[in-house]
């Protein structure tokens, strides 16, 4: 662990930021990689008449292929929530974040996001995509291209001499610019041995507030954002499926993103 000088923790950070050396962030690329691959996979695969459970296998093949597990298989982060039973999270339309890869099959013009994440020699990689099932809807295009514009400026953000709260605030501007829908229950967080680090990054926030960035840090970036412009959100009676409240279509991207004195290094693109 390496404490960030000249920075006043709260009590809860002491213990958990930690700041990756240059060998642990080339073992983490290889995560990465892993989850890019995931990512690839269940994209080539999903197609209209495809079931989400499929999609989970692919996916599943992927990581054994690689000799890698999965961060989200059995994740139970609290003691009312049953354990997470798939290795990526499938969510259709409405449906933003955790869905459930159930034998739901997919239909032509359905938006999918595809949340991935892997465990490879201790390391973790998290990352997601959104794209369109078979013909796509132009307001589906729009919001995706307005959710990776996002991630494009929170990724730009993440260099040093910023703070936490402006990837954040990048992210929401964006976001906001589009017309879209925010909410800050979740978004991205430190990643390391762990999914699931501090600092929190949420997807709005102020500039120049919150943890500096320094060499070596590991965040994941992920907006996701909610078409209607409506900030709320529902979760399902299975405890993890979440869902626009109005409806309205969301989409979520993310990557693996390391802050380093070359600027910020990607760790989950495509080999
Ligand atoms: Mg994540």
């Amino acid at each position: 662990m390496i404490l960030i000088p000249g920075y006043v923790y709260r009590p809860e950070e002491i213990a958990v930021i930690e700041l990756r050396t240059p060998g642990e962030l080339d073992a983490m690329r290889a995560a990465g990689a892993v989850v890019a691959d995931m990512l690839a996979a269940v994209r080539a695969a999903a197609a209209p008449g495809v079931r989400l459970t499929q999609l989970d296998q692919v996916a599943r093949d992927v990581l054994a292929d690689a000799g890698a597990t999965s961060p989200f298989l059995g994740y139970a982060p609290l003691a009312t929530t049953p354990p997470f039973p798939g290795v990526v999270c499938l969510s259709v339309n409405d449906v933003a974040l955790h869905g459930i890869p159930t034998p739901q099959q997919l239909e032509d013009g359905d938006l999918l996001s595809v949340d991935a994440g892997a465990v490879l020699d201790g390391w973790v990689g998290d990352a997601a995509v959104t794209f369109p099932v078979g013909t796509p809807r132009p307001e589906d295009l729009a919001l995706m291209a307005t959710t990776e514009r996002a991630l494009a400026a929170g990724i730009a953000a993440a260099v040093i001499g910023n703070r936490v709260g402006d990837v954040s605030a990048a992210i929401g501007a964006v976001g906001r610019a589009g017309g879209c829908g925010i909410n800050t229950d979740q978004g991205g967080h430190g990643v390391g041995r762990s999914m699931h680090e501090a600092p929190s990054v949420p997807n709005e926030g102020r500039p120049g507030r919150g943890v500096p960035l320094r060499p070596g840090l590991v965040i994941a970036i992920e907006p996701w954002f909610l078409a209607g412009g409506d900030d709320d959100y529902r979760v399902d009676a299975d405890g993890w499926t979440l869902r626009s409240a109005d409806g309205s279509r969301a989409a979520h991207v993310e990557h693996t993103v390391a802050v380093t004195d070359d600027g910020p290094r990607i760790l989950t693109l495509p080999r």
